[in-house]
């Protein structure tokens, strides 16, 4: 009170108790403890004494507990969510942004994090959801029967397919697919069945009975050679 009334001299220059240097008085933070109402250690003593104290592991631990609570708050994710939004929508951000996501680094990272199964199944989750929006559905449709309606793009999609299917990876996996699906019983029969009326088609019994009437020779000696074998 002293102070505030001007009864107080504040001297020019005061000694810092830490570093003992002598330093003109605005090197002192604000403090209401003592009667000249300044810090006895000097700022750079103080933010050193600050910074030392908040790379305490224990201390560290604790301010992150803190932060995380605190941006958990609704009030506070709306409060960052829209700051966010400001923040990106500015000229000079968006021009930052559009160079970085041309980055080499970016396009790992993204490629990193899309790889993640946590990843794929969050975008699995957006992905129903989104197609289970009325009319969704067949605006895709509409789309990809425009784009294919142009030969170039379904010889594109075709040629790309039969890369596809040619990696050795990619074989791998449909050959273990397979082998899983006709480990269950209930869909072998499902083949037979479907094969059984397949046969009886007229169209594949014509397609069948040409195929002998070409290939007549070849038949007959195959079904020798597993008779013989079989006798
Ligand atoms: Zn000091």
């Amino acid at each position: 009170m002293e102070r505030l009334q001007g009864l107080v001299d504040i001297p020019e220059k005061k000694e810092c108790t830490k570093c003992h240097r002598v330093l003109p008085i605005s090197y002192f933070t604000k403090t209401l403890r003592n009667r000249i109402g300044k810090a006895p250690a000097c700022k750079d003593c103080a933010s050193k004494r600050f910074r030392e104290y908040r790379s305490n592991p224990e201390v560290k631990e604790h301010l992150n507990e803190y932060r995380k609570e605190f941006v958990k708050k609704p009030e506070q994710k709306k409060r960052l969510s829209e700051y966010t939004k400001k923040y990106r929508a500015r000229p000079e951000v968006k021009a930052k942004d559009k160079e970085n996501r041309q980055s080499p680094e970016f396009k790992e990272k993204l490629k990193e994090y899309l790889q993640r199964p946590e990843t794929k199944e969050l975008r699995k989750g957006y992905r129903k959801n989104y197609l289970a929006k009325p009319g969704v559905k067949d605006n895709i449709k509409k789309y990809m029967d425009a784009y294919y309606s142009i030969p170039e793009n379904l010889k594109k999609r075709k040629e790309y397919l039969k890369e596809y299917v040619s990696r050795p990876e990619v074989k791998e996996r449909s050959k273990q697919y397979i082998k899983e699906y006709y480990s269950k019983p209930e869909n072998i029969e499902h083949r037979k069945e479907y094969l059984k009326k397949y046969k009886q088609r007229p169209d594949v019994k014509e397609k069948n009975r040409q195929y002998y009437l070409e290939n007549k020779e070849k038949i007959n000696k195959r079904k020798r050679e597993n008779y013989k074998r079989n006798k």
